[in-house]
């Protein structure tokens, strides 16, 4: 089926969008606990440096300013060398056992959040409805989920320590507030204004993120796409295209990273020029102009060589969250659209039709997206409980589309589904959903054994259950193989043969026990032998499960009791053969 293209991405959101999108998910208690921790860490940091005062004071390095002695006097601290000391180590300490915990109860914070976002975003798939899953690209919800929510993982450890930095400078200003309020103030003006003139680089990280989403986003198409398509490029002898299609896609990958890092790296070169220049300046002013006095002077210059690495590191954390930020916007796009084509939920306790009577369709009509013509109009078609029945007609004609309405997957633009007289509505038609099982023409088996694929339908079946199953579907040979049901068939059955695969996906949809059994050209990639087998098994089934095969006409359709024809999305014959509805 054609799928429409991606919708044209919107404008990345700005860091405070992006936290109302990520932050709701987090516990408000254990976010107070890393941003106090956080605090605190900056606090004892700060206090630790204005302490450096009195000790230098006590060695004899100099007189203390009036301002500061009344200050130490005030905080009762001892002007001797020994236990100001002691009380140094004390702070180094306690800093050191609050950054453990801040560290671990940030990184926890931080898995949580992504762990969550990740779950959330998975069930958001796997709940959508069949249109919305359909008009998709696959690829991009892989992207979506491994890519995208690691860099967001990434980004939010970056923005941690941002803002760790940002409070650590804060404590480290309140010290140099203390120890020299003039220096401090127009120390602080230096560094807002070298922060300032990286805004650029900062709205550049933030397009090179969104170069780089793209770029993540084709790395996983190709990847995905290749993969599925082993067969075909070894037999077309593409091996080599499909290396070199990768290795662009990759190189178009490393530039947009390596963009960011010749960005980053430029940055960080200029912001230690700029960082010393300020710190010279400051020098100059408190040796040259201000006359400091050493126990003042040596404490700010230990405050400054602590400080300007800082602004280093906030700068670059601060650089790389904006630079994750596209991921962010990725995912709440992709997020938003998954809701908007949230299904309805599964009705509590509430039965599915039991169907004894018939399915009826009149007026039905559905339309894809972005295309100008129906995919079917105006059908009406009654299928009696019990029936089988062939629909045929061209390809494109509006077979899988009739065949997806009846069977619960996607509800009808226009018109009505009703089974047993009663309407099909959204939680209804979910719950109709559970009575109809599937077979597709390329059957889909889960690299496990024979057991495990058979229980994905029907957990509680037991060996007699599946037995029978293959059975009736014809697929018996499974029991001789030599590990009977624990027989592994390989990444998507590989180890089997097209038409065993197909006999063990009927065993897996008659295991179900199905009201409704759909063949979606369930034998179009099959040899006569296996789609003998297949008639075989459904001729068994004639009056105990409704059957509606959709193919050309062949050995299979064949056996139906009536043939449907429909053409560009018009039922335009109906042979109308069927036996009379059973009634319950
Ligand atoms: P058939 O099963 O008879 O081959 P389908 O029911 O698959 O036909 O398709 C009917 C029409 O709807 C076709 O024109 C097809 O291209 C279109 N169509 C099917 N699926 C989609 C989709 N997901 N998005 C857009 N158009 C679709």
């Amino acid at each position: 089926m054609a799928e429409p293209g991606p919708p044209a991405a919107p404008a990345t959101t700005g860091s405070f969008a992006a936290l109302r999108h990520l932050l709701p998910a987090l516990p408000a208690g254990k976010l107070a606990l890393v941003g106090s921790l956080m605090v605190l860490v900056s606090l004892t940091e700060g206090f630790g440096l204005f302490l450096l005062v009195p000790v230098i004071g006590a060695v004899g390095g100099g007189a203390l300013p009036d301002g500061i002695r009344r200050m130490i006097a005030a905080t009762g601290l001892p002007m001797a060398l020994a236990p100001l000391l002691a009380l140094c180590v004390g702070l180094v300490l306690v800093r050191a056992v609050l950054q453990y915990v801040r560290t671990v109860e940030g990184q926890k914070l931080a898995y949580g959040l992504v762990d969550n976002l990740r779950l959330r975003c998975f069930r958001l798939i796997l709940h959508a409805d069949w249109r919305t899953l359909a008009a998709m690209r696959q690829s991009d919800n892989a992207s979506l989920l491994i890519t995208n929510i690691d860099r967001i993982d990434m980004a939010l450890h970056t923005l941690i320590a941002a803002v760790a930095a940002g409070v650590t400078l804060g404590g480290l200003g309140l010290a140099a507030l203390a120890i020299s309020p003039v220096m401090a103030l127009a120390t602080a003006l230096g560094g807002a204004l070298v922060l300032f003139a990286y805004r650029g680089l900062r709205r550049r990280a933030v397009r090179l993120g969104e170069a780089l989403s793209e770029a993540n986003d084709t790395v996983y198409a190709r990847v995905l796409e290749s993969l599925g398509a082993l067969r075909l490029i070894k037999s077309l002898s593409g091996e080599a295209r499909a290396a070199r299609a990768l290795s662009a896609d990759f190189a178009g990958l490393r530039r947009a990273q390596l963009a960011y890092t010749r960005s980053y790296a430029r940055g960080q070169v200029v912001l230690q020029g700029l960082g010393a220049g300020v710190l010279a300046l400051a020098a100059w002013l408190a040796i040259v102009r201000l006359g400091v006095a050493p126990p003042v002077l040596l404490p700010m210059a230990a405050v400054f060589a602590r400080a300007v690495p800082l602004l280093g590191t906030l700068q670059e954390n601060w650089q790389y969250w904006l630079h994750g930020l596209p991921a962010v916007s990725d995912v709440a796009r992709l997020a938003a659209r998954l809701e908007e084509g949230a299904e309805a939920a599964l009705p509590a306790g509430g039965a599915a039709p039991r169907f004894e009577q018939a399915i009826e369709l009149s007026g039905v009509t559905l339309r894809h997206a972005q295309r100008d013509s129906d995919a079917l109009t105006g059908a009406n078609l009654t299928i009696p409980a019990g029936a089988i029945i062939a629909l045929t007609g061209p390809s494109g004609a509006g077979k899988s589309t009739l065949a997806d309405i009846v069977g619960g997957l996607v509800s009808p633009d226009d018109g009505r589904v009703m089974v047993d007289g009663v309407a099909l509505d959204a939680a209804g038609r979910r719950a109709w959903r559970s009575r109809v099982a599937y077979v597709q023409q390329e059957p889909v088996l889960f690299h496990a054994t024979l057991r495990e694929n058979l229980a994905w339908a029907c957990p509680e079946a037991d060996d007699t259950a599946m037995r029978a199953a293959l059975s009736v579907a014809s697929a018996s040979f499974a029991l001789d193989l030599p590990d009977g049901l624990d027989t592994v068939v390989g990444d998507r059955g590989a180890r089997l043969s097209g038409g065993e695969r197909q006999r063990i996906a009927l065993a897996r949809a008659l295991i179900t026990r199905p009201a409704l059994l759909i063949l979606d050209e369930a034998t179009s990639a099959l040899d006569t032998e296996n789609e003998a087998a297949i008639a075989d098994a459904v001729t068994r089934l004639r009056g105990q499960v409704t059957v509606v095969i959709i193919g050309h006409r062949g050995l299979l359709s064949g056996i139906a009791d009536r043939l449907v024809v429909l053409e560009r999305g018009r039922i335009v014959s109906d042979s109308g053969t069927s036996p009379p509805a059973a009634s319950s």
